[in-house]
């Protein structure tokens, strides 16, 4: 389905306000969600929307929740999100980075128990526009879905790792990956009719490599969102040993370090932890030379020649830059299934799908 992104927009704020959220929060959960199917990573855009209004019910987020700070310098805080939706919890835990960022030059903020962060470039962006270079370890507690390197049994979640640095008078350089091969929305995209997932992005609990979304979900029910706990098999993790020790060092980080819990072996209730590092480049700027220096190198990057006659070489960013400015003019398309569960989560608020119809026969 080709759909534009402003009546989707409103149509996923109304259904989180119908759920119970405030209005506020409603908007900042449908920016989030519309924000990532525009940047491409339909991973973590409205189809998790279903998923979010039934954890809104069933308790595992809160609406509208402040984050409670359990220790803090000048430079750091250990902050706890008591569980309530990322898109708010988020935006409380890093402006507090960039606020003592501001003031003491760098900072590092220990977020636990929030609700699901989305996109973690959400967050980099963040502090970007306040000038400043983030860098964020995420684990997800509960989120037992990936095994280690040379394992078929799950130990990890999908762990996300972002940097993002500001660039002067030019675009940033955002990198933001999941440590997984694929992001699990990109299963559950897979599993919707989307995409499909590059072979070896599962592996069964034979030790066969698979694209199959099933060996994650197991067998699913139509109207509730897929439950990646019932699946037989496991993710596995991108860069072979080196992702697979990226992931370790996301639960140790993000989720010891934090007290927000690691994926096992626990049954940990389902929370992204955080670790966030924000450094104001301009304290380390002695020679005033660190912008022309970044600016030079990235200018170098790209003279490096394609491997392939009419390939690109791009720096990390330049792809969601790209497909935002076209799903922006020319709307985004997404697969049937998610337009399903989309409704199925407009009745299951209460907004009921004949408000979506009015919604986007205003538009
Ligand atoms: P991905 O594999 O598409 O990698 C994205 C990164 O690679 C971006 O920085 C992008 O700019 C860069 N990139 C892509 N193609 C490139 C190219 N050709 N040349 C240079 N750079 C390129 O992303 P993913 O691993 O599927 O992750 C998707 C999203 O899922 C991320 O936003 C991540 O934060 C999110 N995530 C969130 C959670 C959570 O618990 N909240 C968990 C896992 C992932």
């Amino acid at each position: 389905m080709l759909i534009q992104a402003a009546p989707l927009t409103r149509t996923i704020a109304e259904i989180f306000r119908a759920a119970g959220t405030s209005t506020a929060e409603g908007e900042r959960i449908a920016n989030s969600l519309v924000g990532a199917n525009l940047v491409g990573h339909d991973s973590h855009g409205v189809g998790r929307t279903l998923r979010y209004v039934e954890w809104l019910q069933e308790g595992i987020q809160y609406a509208d929740k402040t984050i409670t700070i359990l220790a803090e310098g000048d430079a750091f805080a250990l902050v706890d999100g008591n569980y309530g939706f990322g898109q708010t919890i988020g935006v409380q835990a890093v402006q507090l980075g960039i606020d003592k960022a501001r003031t003491a030059g760098v900072s590092v903020i220990a977020l636990r128990h929030s609700g699901h962060l989305g996109r973690i470039g959400d967050w980099a962006e963040m502090a970007l526009e306040a000038g400043l270079i983030s860098i964020h370890f995420v684990n997800v507690a509960g989120g037992l879905l990936v095994a280690p390197f040379g394992s078929i049994d799950r130990r990890m979640a999908t762990n996300p790792v972002c940097i993002g640095v500001p660039v002067a008078d030019g675009p940033p350089v955002l990198l933001d990956f999941a440590t997984s091969l694929v992001a699990e929305g990109k299963v559950q995209v897979a599993l919707e009719g989307g995409a499909s997932l590059p072979h070896g992005a599962l592996i069964g609990d034979d030790g066969a490599f698979s694209d199959d979304p099933h060996l994650l979900y197991g067998e699913t029910k139509p109207g509730r969102s897929p439950n990646p706990r019932k699946g037989s098999g496991a993710m596995v993790t991108m860069g072979l040993h080196k992702g697979s020790g990226l992931s370790i060092l996301c639960e140790l980080l993000a989720g010891a370090l934090t007290g927000s819990g690691t994926a096992g072996p626990a049954p940990y209730r389902f929370a992204n932890g955080m670790l966030s590092v924000y450094i104001d480049p301009v304290v380390l700027d002695v020679e005033d030379r660190i912008s022309s220096d970044i600016k030079d190198y990235l200018d170098w990057f790209d003279t490096a020649r394609p491997a392939t006659p009419g390939g690109e070489v791009l720096s990390p960013g330049e792809p969601e830059r790209r497909k935002k400015a076209d799903r922006l003019a020319n709307g985004l398309t997404i697969p049937e299934d998610t337009w399903s569960a989309i409704l199925n989560a407009a009745d299951l608020s209460g907004l009921g799908r004949a408000r979506v119809a009015e919604i986007f026969a205003e538009h």
